[in-house]
């Protein structure tokens, strides 16, 4: 079933009006596993916030159809509702505050909008132990609080551990392999295989090859200058990896 498709969506900066999207086309159905590669700068970062209504860009042509609805004409807090979401890293340590705790809060507040009874500490704790095998981190981890002394493969962890529990349909994840060793790196990878389903997705932006050896997505975009220059299958990597992003240049 058709997920998203994205048809000549072209943006600018809302300030500065700069154009950095500029006819980028993709089209995702249920289940799928797509990465979108480019070098720095050519506008990864700012689809996948463009994609969650982030107010720093406006939309200056082309369409989102996200399952079957006009993904322009709704707000943030209504893509949300709809299932989308973008991970977000937890900004600060929260002393005192438990990540069972936030996660909680984070998933009652999810609750609230869709109108559902929120979930107590006991109910939520039955909800969230399967996830955390889907993710690979032990139950411990729930008790740690927010973010204090956590590994940098631990915060990414958690990132996709918010998206499993919110329940993304579309799960966007920009760079969660950055600054990762490879054990991390395998750990996380799992993390991200854990949250495609045959009903969620995921869309995965980044700028490095190396998670390609534990993630086999369905298709790999290469983004350049704002545009979607090369679609195809993990074929795709394997020349990137021999001879840069030169060698699939759409100019
Ligand atoms: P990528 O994620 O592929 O590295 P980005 O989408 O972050 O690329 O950025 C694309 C280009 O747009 C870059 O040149 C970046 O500096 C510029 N850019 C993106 N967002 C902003 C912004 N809010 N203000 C100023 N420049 C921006
Ligand atoms: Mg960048
Ligand atoms: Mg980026």
């Amino acid at each position: 079933k058709l997920l998203l498709e994205v048809k000549d969506l072209s943006a600018v900066i809302t300030e500065s009006k700069q154009s950095i999207l500029k006819g980028v086309n993709l089209t995702m159905f249920e289940g799928e596993v797509h990465v979108v590669m480019g070098k720095n700068g050519s506008g990864k970062s700012t689809f996948a916030k463009v994609l969650v209504g982030h107010p720093d860009y406006e939309i200056t042509g082309g369409s989102i159809i996200y399952k079957g609805q006009d993904l322009l004409e709704m707000a943030p807090e209504e893509r949300a509702l709809a299932g989308l979401f973008m991970s977000f890293q937890s900004p600060v340590e929260i002393p005192g505050v438990s990540n069972i705790d936030f996660l909680n809060m984070a998933y009652n507040a999810r609750r609230r909008k869709l109108g559902l009874p929120e979930l107590g500490p006991i109910e939520f704790y039955g909800y969230v132990a399967p996830k955390l095998e889907l993710v690979n981190m032990k139950i411990d981890f729930l008790n740690r609080n927010v973010n204090e002394g956590f590994s940098g493969g631990e915060k990414k962890r958690n990132e996709i551990l918010q998206l499993a529990v919110l329940g993304a349909d579309l799960s966007i994840l920009d760079e969660i392999d950055s600054g990762l060793d490879v054990d991390a790196l395998r750990d996380v990878a799992k993390a991200v295989n854990g949250l495609q389903t045959p009903k969620n997705s995921v869309l995965m932006i980044t700028h490095y090859l190396r998670l390609l050896e534990f993630i086999k997505p369905t298709y790999i975009h290469i983004m350049e200058n704002g545009r979607i220059v090369k679609t195809g299958d993990i074929s795709i990597a394997e020349i990137l990896e021999r001879e840069g992003y030169k060698s699939i240049s759409g100019t």
